[in-house]
Parts: structure tokens; sequence; C-alpha cells
């Protein structure tokens, strides 16, 4: 049989997101136009067009301040480095979850693909933060302990651990019932908490550096892992959506009251995030801004996953931060480059 006459075969066969035969191939598993998950394939070639890569962002002026004993105050250098110290960490427990786990139990090829592009970009994060600490000539040891010295970055971690030891244990198998909660419970802390909610904080404070003036090299950084876990999320999004639609028995209610409990636990956790990184009120941002902000990002996940809002009525403190997520409307906003980054679409052959 021809390779193409296989691929339509192939992909008349009803394939779940999980729980599907295992493709040997491409072709088999009829990628691109022939593939059932359009969703992600799309959220792939997006992916692709947002290219960027952390050197060709200058440090010069972060370097500069820096290194001027009175170019930032002790508590703006607290919030660069405790988010240098939890940003590591995450995006690295962010890789093994994608390579060690995600990627065997998911057997659309289409959302395959885009786990692999995923995990290419969780790997530019942390080379982003390396890149900074070495621009800055930060203490790496000081940073990458804080996982193991600071409460607040140590609990975060220690919440996501058990989900991500579900997906990377090599005994573990979808299939069931119950194994395939443990696949949604994990997709759910991984995609709605961990990347959705728990970077928020840092996000915002780096950010709110970089509206100042300061630290724009490293702000403008973190606005492209911004951007880059914004679609993380969203494509995590559509996967629980597209798992909980082929698997609407998996969706019970005792199911739905975990959920909501583990992302009250995490508003917890990343308020006292907040409490820690801001001690005092600095650049315009105190704790109590983030009690506010955490219960509206919470609602928005709950909502995505198809929840009811745990907190009714929260509002957004910080309406400049979904502007800068989207960095097409909001082109170069601090001012380092000249042009949009694109990449991909521009290439000529003549
Ligand atoms: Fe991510």
């Amino acid at each position: 049989m021809p390779l193409t006459e296989a691929a339509l075969s192939f992909s008349d066969v009803p394939l779940g997101v999980i729980n599907a035969p295992e493709p040997t191939t491409n072709a088999e598993a009829g990628l691109g136009s022939l593939g059932r998950h359009q969703w992600a394939w799309q959220k792939y070639q997006d992916g692709c067009a947002n290219h960027w890569m952390p050197q060709e962002i200058n440090m010069a002026a972060d370097i500069a301040l820096w290194n001027d004993p009175k170019g930032l105050t002790e508590d703006e250098r607290r919030i660069v480095k405790r988010n240098l110290g939890f940003f590591s960490t995450a995006d690295s427990l962010a890789a093994n979850n994608i390579v060690l786990g995600t990627y065997r139990h998911i057997t659309s090829p289409e959302c395959r693909r885009y786990l692999l592009r995923q995990a290419f970009e969780e790997a530019l994060h942390t080379h982003a933060y390396q890149y900074i600490i070495e621009s800055l000539s930060l203490d790496e040891g000081e940073i990458f302990n804080m996982y193991n010295e600071i409460p607040s970055i140590h609990d975060k971690a220690a919440f996501l651990l058990p989900f991500i030891q579900t997906l990377t244990d090599p005994t573990f198998k979808t299939g069931t019932p119950e194994n395939d909660q443990r696949l949604l419970r994990s997709l759910i802390a991984f995609a709605c908490i961990m990347e959705g909610l728990f970077f928020y904080v840092g996000f915002v404070q780096i950010l709110a550096l970089g509206r100042r003036n300061k630290m724009v090299g490293a702000a403008e950084q973190y606005q492209y892992i911004l951007r880059d876990e914004s679609m993380h999320l969203n494509f995590g999004v559509d996967l629980i959506n597209q798992i909980k639609q082929e698997n609407p028995h998996l969706w019970t209610p005792e199911f739905r009251a975990e959920i909501r409990s583990l992302m009250e636990q995490a508003v917890e956790l990343e308020y006292r995030y907040a409490i820690d990184t801001m001690p005092r009120g600095v650049l315009g941002l105190n704790a109590e801004m983030f009690s506010e902000y955490l219960r509206y990002i919470a609602n928005r996940r709950c909502a995505q996953i198809g929840l009811d809002e745990p907190y009714p009525g929260a509002g957004n403190p910080f309406p400049w931060m979904s502007e800068l997520i989207d960095l097409k409307k909001e082109k170069n906003f601090f001012e380092t480059r000249v042009t949009e980054y694109q990449t991909g679409g521009a290439l000529s052959w003549d």
C-alpha cells in the first residue's frame, strides 16, 4: 500500500488525544491536514512564528543599572533574584514534565508535535534565566539553591512535584478511569496552576520594573516568556477540554470539587510568594493587590476548563498585563528592539 493511502486509512480511525494506538511513523499517524486535532497543529505553527532567542536581547542597560549602587533599591533587587530562583526551578520542572511525562501519555500526533515545540521553549526559558544571571554576574549557587532555602519558592515546587511524578513514573499508564483522572489532574496542575497561576506574581513584578524603565533587557525576556507561557496555557486548556470531551465520564462532581480545592491551595501558596517577595510596597505594587489579582486569575483558569468561578467578583488590578501578552498589539513595549520579532514567513528562495 502506498504511504499516502496508509495515512488516509489510519486517519479514518477515530483517534483520541489519549489511549489511541501508538503511531509508529508520522505518515501512519496522519499528521498535518489529515490529523484530527487541528487546533494543536495551529498552535505549533503559532509557537514557531513567535520564535526568539535570549542572547539577541541587549543587557547593557541592565548591567549598568545593577552595578550602580544607587540604581535599584534592595526591594527591587530582591524581586529580580527571587524570580530568577523560582523561574529557573519551575521551567526545569516544566521541561521534565513534558519530555519524561506528558509526551508519553498523549497519543495525538498533532498534540505531540506541539509538545516538542513547547519542550524547546522551556529550554529557551532556562537559557534566558542563565543569560540574565551571567550578564549580572549573580551568584549562581545562591539563585539555584533558592528552591531549597526560600520557603515560598520551595512550597510551590513541592506542591507541583506529586503531579509531575505521576506522569514521569515509568510504571504509570493511562487506560483505566482512575489513571485517566490522574493524568487529567496532573495536566490541570501543570497548565492551569503552574503555568497559569504560579508564574503570574513574578511576571507582574518583572514587567513592572520594565514599565519603570528598569531592567529593560530582563523585562523584555520575561515578556517573551510570558507570551510563550500564555500559549502553553492555552494549549493545556484545549488539551484538557479535548480529553473531557472525549472522556466525559472522567469529569465527575468529586473530581471537579478536588480541582477547585487544588486551585484554592495554589492561590494561597502564590499569595505567600507575593508577601515574601514584597515585604513592603515596591514599584507601585503591594502584596494586597495580588490577593485580588490571584483570585481573578484563578476565576479565569476555572472558567477556561468549565468550572464555576471560586471567587466571584474578583477584579483585575493590572489590566496592562493583557496588553503585554499580545506583542503584536503592543509592539516593542520596552523599545529595546526596532522591529517586531517574527521569523519564518519572510524567507524567500528566488
Ligand atoms: Fe511552559
